[in-house]
């Protein structure tokens, strides 16, 4: 079968750490052209924009949108209206009315949309789902803090409106939570810390229900030494540990065997089986989560962050 053209949008870091190498690895996608307003990509013909390599590129049947979330919506609509597959990068935008009105687009088109939540296709996300369902839950904590000096220098977008702040990674947390509990998440408090010069926050405390049951979620930019990406669900049949973002898991203390699936040769895998099948995934899930918390949430102010 003939592979997906594909071209990818918003040269960075995710870019060349992850759609780069899964693309090159797969049989059902070649990349094609690339669009970005500053940065080339090596080996392909590289527009200042998705509507000039539109207009001007090679044929392309897919795009991955890469850029941050605030120009997002723009070029899904591009897309979608040449008739382009379209993978989204998380979040897919930076509100909620842009995603839903992509979601319906998706609906009427006869091409496939996916919001890829790169975290749902972590190693442990699926096992943890089946190990947790028919269980009852106690409690369920996460800590997501990571130090952001080091995985975002100078991504100031971040800090802007609309770039989400903590809930840049938080928001993957609540991907994985949203895939793997039972009942869906309902925000009862947070608060959010913002720095005096920025627009998003740098460390957010929220409590959410889930069936009655609690779940607890700190999320801290400022971490320095050990990271953590970790959940843990209580159950009245064991605790579960899912660590590294979903790299590992661990049940009682006992660490799980996983399946060798890495995150983006998965995701890509599904993206392609979306269009075989002519799908759309377009959950917007985590968004609304981070919607809610900005919605109820307490504001409070911290020290200015400088990076
Ligand atoms: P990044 O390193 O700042 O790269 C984003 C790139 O987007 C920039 O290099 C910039 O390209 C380009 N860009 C900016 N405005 C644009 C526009 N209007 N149209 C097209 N391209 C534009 O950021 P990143 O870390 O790759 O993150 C990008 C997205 O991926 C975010 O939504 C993030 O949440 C997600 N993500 C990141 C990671 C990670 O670990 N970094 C992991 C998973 C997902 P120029 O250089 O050409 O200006």
């Amino acid at each position: 079968m003939a592979r997906t053209r594909i071209a990818l949008v918003g040269i960075g870091k995710i870019v060349h750490a992850q759609h780069v190498p899964a693309l090159k690895a797969s049989d059902a996608f070649e990349i094609v052209a690339a669009a970005s307003p500053r940065s080339k990509l090596d080996g392909v013909p590289t527009f200042t924009s998705l509507a000039e390599l539109l207009e001007n590129g090679p044929v392309v049947d897919a795009v991955s949108l890469c850029q941050p979330p605030q120009a997002r919506f723009g070029d899904a609509l591009l897309a979608i209206r040449a008739g382009k597959h379209v993978l989204l990068e998380k979040p897919p935008t930076d509100t909620l009315s842009e995603a839903e009105e992509i979601g319906r687009l998706a609906a009427q088109a006869d091409i496939t949309v996916f919001n890829a939540w790169h975290s749902r296709f972590s190693p442990a996300v699926e096992p943890a789902r089946a190990w947790i369902a028919g269980k009852a839950l106690r409690r369920v904590r996460i800590e997501w803090k990571e130090d952001v000096r080091v995985w975002h220098p100078g991504q100031t977008w971040i800090w802007q409106p609309g770039g989400f702040g903590v809930f840049d990674p938080g928001i993957n947390a609540l991907s994985i939570v949203s895939a793997i509990l039972p009942d869906p998440l309902f925000l009862q408090r947070a608060r959010l810390a913002f720095p005096s010069n920025c627009q998003s926050p740098i460390d957010a405390d929220l409590t959410f229900s889930t069936g009655g049951t609690p779940v607890e979620a700190v999320f801290d930019f400022l971490q320095t030494g050990p990271q953590t990406w970790s959940i843990w669900v209580e159950t009245d049949q064991g605790t579960l540990e899912l660590a590294k973002g979903g790299a590992e898991m661990a049940i009682d203390g006992v660490s799980q065997p996983l399946p060798a699936e890495a995150e983006y040769p998965s995701l890509y895998a599904y993206f392609a089986k979306l269009i075989a099948e002519g799908r759309s995934d377009v959950d917007v899930t985590p968004l609304r989560l981070v919607a809610d918390a900005f919605l109820r949430g307490e504001r409070t102010e911290a020290p200015p962050f400088v990076e």
